[in-house]
């Protein structure tokens, strides 16, 4: 029966369900350690399962991505096209975190006592985030630039976390194949399409257990946060609700405001339509907090539901997963500001300013994994000259801001897809779709 209910709805479903589940067991206290030992890990190896196929998922897809593209100078244009888009958009992002951040001002009015008591509830947690962020902040300037270029690509390869690297070697092995003889580059062009073709087979597989998955993600979750303060937390959640509310309005600006008016200048894609072939993504992207894990059914969608070539979407989609993080960087301008607010601290226009410049730089270095936004925010303090232990006082909401972010991030890179995929004349008469016997849609 729950096979003729479409993908999405079972995702819903799950999620509204994980998310009573949890709530009775942490008004019951009835098995939170049975939600935690029995049911989490299912919602672990959902996750594993997506991660497992990340890494050769990107390398496959941008090197075939590439090299489809026939040319250097198409995959310049292209290539040009969607950088300066992710550029833009990251920088609207942050503008907007800004604006809205210094409008609103909910640092303001946080009370002292509040702010102490979510200073000594967080210090260690902060701590062990600050140390994290420590190993960034002592690199010289160019550190970011080095470290794209892996050293050894079986051991970039090997860690999920340095996608950038991956990406990197990806597409000069794309290029470098569009230099040899076609005859040549066809057995290894070939090899990395039909890797291609199985990983997205894969993904299928993987989406079958999705609702099973997003219920048990749900459900531990609102476990753990529970049992990790049970008295203060929703206290502590409420006194930071303006604070909340300001990320996740301006969140919800960039889809349906900036998002929607690229769409709309654009392509000839309703915005509406766009939102619906994109659900079980972004239903995917806010269950996981995880935009590299929702990588490959963002490009399934994208391809199979918009009709984007998989020229474009290899390249973009696994680009953008890795450094276009539109939700993470307005999140992190509006965090930095309302800690210096509610330090007491007056920002100067420069140091607004640098908050640009270092929340851009901080989201291109955020991995697409549950927290990563939090631990770069540091590396934003520092800049601005706010003390990184500040992040003490925006950790209780952050896990449930991150799903939201998350949802942006994937969101973001799905729009300048089908943007870039547009002004190369795809897309001429709006949506395509494509039959697709895995993930069922109504
Ligand atoms: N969780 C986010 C993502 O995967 C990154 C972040 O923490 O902001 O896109």
């Amino acid at each position: 029966m729950l096979k003729k209910i479409p993908l999405h709805t079972q995702i819903i479903i799950g999620l509204i369900l994980g998310l009573i589940f949890g709530l009775v067991i942490i008004k019951t206290s009835i098995a939170p350690d049975f939600t935690i030992d029995y049911i989490k890990p299912v919602g672990t190896i959902f996750i594993n399962a997506l991660k497992m196929i990340a890494v050769p998922l990107v390398l496959a897809s941008l090197i075939v991505g590439v090299s489809n593209l026939g040319d250097v100078s198409k995959l310049s244009r292209i290539g040009g096209k969607t950088i300066l888009a992710y550029l833009i958009t990251t920088i609207i992002a942050v503008t907007l975190g800004l604006v809205l951040v210094n409008v609103f001002e909910p640092g303001k009015n946080l009370p002292s006592d509040t702010r102490d008591n979510l200073m000594s509830l967080y210090d260690d947690a902060a701590g062990s985030k600050s140390d994290a962020a420590a190993d960034l902040k002592e690199q010289g300037p160019l550190q970011p630039l080095v470290d794209i270029v892996p050293e050894n690509i079986i051991q970039a390869a090997a860690d999920n976390g340095s996608m950038l690297q991956v990406v990197f070697f990806a597409i000069i092995m794309g290029i470098a194949l569009l230099q040899i003889p076609k005859k040549k580059a066809d057995v290894v062009t070939s090899f990395f399409d039909a890797l291609n073709d199985v990983i997205i087979k894969i993904v299928g597989y993987i989406m079958l257990i999705a609702p099973y998955g997003v219920f048990a993600l749900m459900a531990s979750l609102i476990v753990e946060i529970a049992g990790e303060n049970p008295d203060s937390a929703v206290e502590l959640l409420l006194a930071l609700l303006k604070y909340s509310l300001v990320v996740v309005g301006g969140l919800a600006a960039i889809i349906f405001i900036v998002y929607a008016l690229m769409l709309k200048a654009f392509t000839k894609i309703s915005f509406v339509d766009f939102l619906k072939a994109m659900r079980p993504a972004l239903l995917l992207g806010f269950s996981t907090s995880s935009s590299s894990a929702t990588l490959p059914v963002t490009m399934k969608q994208v391809e199979e539901e918009i009709g984007v070539s998989e020229e474009v979407s290899s390249f973009v989609l696994p680009l953008g997963a890795t450094i276009n993080m539109n939700g993470t960087s307005l999140y992190q301008a509006v965090a930095a500001v309302f800690i210096a607010q509610a330090l007491g601290m007056d920002l100067t226009i420069a140091q607004q300013l640098t908050i640009v410049l270092t929340a851009t730089l901080a989201a291109v270095g955020s991995a697409g994994v549950p927290g990563a936004g939090l631990i770069m925010l540091i590396i934003v303090l520092e800049a601005i000259g706010v003390p990184g232990a500040g992040i003490a006082l925006i950790i209780a909401p952050d896990r449930i801001l991150d799903m939201f972010r998350t949802v942006v991030n994937l969101t973001g890179d799905a729009v300048v897809c089908t943007v870039v995929a547009s002004t190369e004349g795809e897309l001429p008469s709006g949506l395509i779709r494509k039959s697709n016997p895995l993930t069922p849609n109504d």
